[in-house]
């Protein structure tokens, strides 16, 4: 396959400046598209080429496929690169950018449609020999199964909707007299928002810890991982904080677990960057999803690893297989990101506006993703992230002290606007955070706690 030249990035913020800088490390020429709120980006400032592709509703821009690929036809762009969101794990979209013979870089079409339902993604993983949270083999087809089912698994049991994606078209039923009425709701909310009533069970764990690990695979049968993050630091689950390596993880289960995503994939034939999520309890990991795509949290790995991820994906994607051997792969030290959100920090409101001043942390180990410069207007339309604070140290003690150091440093200011930073601090300032003993409940009951005694 000929090298790429010259990528279209169908994406913004943040990680369509990620994208930009691996492209330009790499020799590759960079087509910015962006939506008429979006012309004054940082990325779309660097890049080679610019496109507007649409208003700034999502649905007329970074969703609007034909503009995307016109784009791509006028500036003769050989290679396509989603980012994560908008149309990254869109299978008919990869479908259609290979159809044009543009290189895209992600997985295989058929793996992003496996994955996308739950129900099927569940059975793969079940066939690749991976563990699951014990529920039913499929789609619940009638009350009456759901009921047997739960007897035997043991309440309390979660729906989940086969479609679903956020936390939506998710309910808890505690008992047997609320499970007829909670699977009606959760079928309705699914049917609502994904087009699709189709729900399924789960045990429902009590206190996980949400832990995923980084795969990649050639598409020829040879693949990799690169450890695990936990991201259980969250918020109405969103990641807040995520770091690498586990704080609860040993070297034998990372190894062990490891293994088994890395034949999973490499039986599979996955291509490209992917993450196999699990919650983990007592021990146990359980499979909830695959995300076909990279992760907002990637950086965490790329720092214990010296890895860059997104220099990986496109050497996949041309065909050049993967740049390492998974015995050739070292972790070393600890990596901790911080989500930066223009948002109330106690309040969670969005809080877009205008920056007048920025200063980003420096020194060593100390490396902020991020678009944002003095003077730039946040847009009110898309997701409230403006950037991620990523920190290395060599061990976990280290690392946090850095982070300190670095939120301390940190300057975002507008009038009017807001940002998560002082949340962060208080975070890892906690007994929870510095011991590492947190689950995925914790942030919020922290959260509810410190409302408590304000009040
Ligand atoms: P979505 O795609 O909607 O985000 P996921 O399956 O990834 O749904 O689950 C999102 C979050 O919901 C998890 O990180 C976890 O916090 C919680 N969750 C999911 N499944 C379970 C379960 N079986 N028991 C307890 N919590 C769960």
């Amino acid at each position: 396959m000929a090298k790429i030249q010259k990528l279209l990035i169908a994406n913004r913020g943040e990680i369509a400046l990620r994208i930009h800088r691996a492209c330009h490390e790499m020799g590759i020429k960079t087509v910015a598209v962006h939506s008429t709120a979006d012309a004054d980006q940082m990325h779309v400032r660097l890049a080679d080429e610019t496109v507007c592709i649409g208003p700034p509703p999502a649905g007329q821009s970074y969703l609007n496929i034909a503009n995307i690929i016109s784009a791509a036809e006028v500036t003769h762009a050989d290679a396509i690169h989603p980012g994560y969101g908008f149309l990254s794990e869109n299978a008919q979209f990869a479908e259609i950018v290979e159809s044009h013979n543009i290189i895209w870089v992600g997985p295989k079409p058929e793996h992003i449609r496996v994955m996308g339902d739950k129900v099927e993604a569940k059975r793969t993983a079940a066939k690749l020999g991976l563990p699951l949270v014990p529920g039913s083999d499929g789609a619940l087809e009638s009350v009456e199964e759901a009921r047997e089912l739960a007897a035997e698994i043991g309440y309390p049991v979660l729906i989940k909707a086969a479609s679903g994606g956020g936390g939506r078209g998710m309910k808890v039923v505690p008992e047997e007299s609320q499970l007829e009425s909670l699977m009606g709701q959760a079928a309705s909310e699914a049917k609502a928002a994904f087009g699709d009533a189709t729900v399924y069970m789960e045990k429902y764990l009590g206190d996980p810890r949400h832990i995923e690990f980084q795969v990649f695979g050639d598409g020829e049968g040879q693949a990799i991982h690169v450890g695990e993050r936990d991201c259980s630091i969250q918020r109405r689950h969103q990641k807040v904080i995520e770091e690498a390596p586990s704080p609860v993880i040993s070297a034998e289960q990372r190894t062990e677990m490891g293994e088994r995503v890395r034949k999973a994939m490499a039986d599979m034939g996955y291509r490209g960057a992917g993450t196999i999520e699990f919650l983990y309890e007592n021990g146990e990991f359980y499979f909830i999803e695959m995300n076909t795509r990279l992760q907002v949290e990637h950086p965490v790995t790329e720092m214990i690893s010296g890895l860059d991820l997104v220099r990986e994906q496109i050497h996949v994607a041309q065909g050049d297989g993967l740049t390492v051997r998974q015995e050739d792969l070292r972790l070393f030290g600890h990596a901790i990101e911080c989500r930066i959100n223009a948002e109330d920090p106690r309040t969670f409101a969005p809080s877009p506006g205008t920056v007048d001043r920025y200063v980003a942390p420096g020194g060593m180990h100390v490396r902020v993703d991020s678009g944002l410069y003095a003077g730039y207007k946040v847009p009110p339309y898309y997701d409230s992230m403006i950037g991620k604070l990523i920190v290395y140290g060599r061990n976990r003690d280290s690392c946090i002290l850095r982070l300190k150091r670095a939120l301390e440093e940190f300057v975002v200011s507008g009038p009017g606007m807001k940002t998560n930073v002082p949340l962060h601090q208080d975070i890892i300032q906690t007994e929870a955070f510095r011991t590492g003993e947190y689950t995925i409940k914790w942030l919020e009951q922290w959260l509810k706690d410190q409302e408590q005694e304000q009040a």
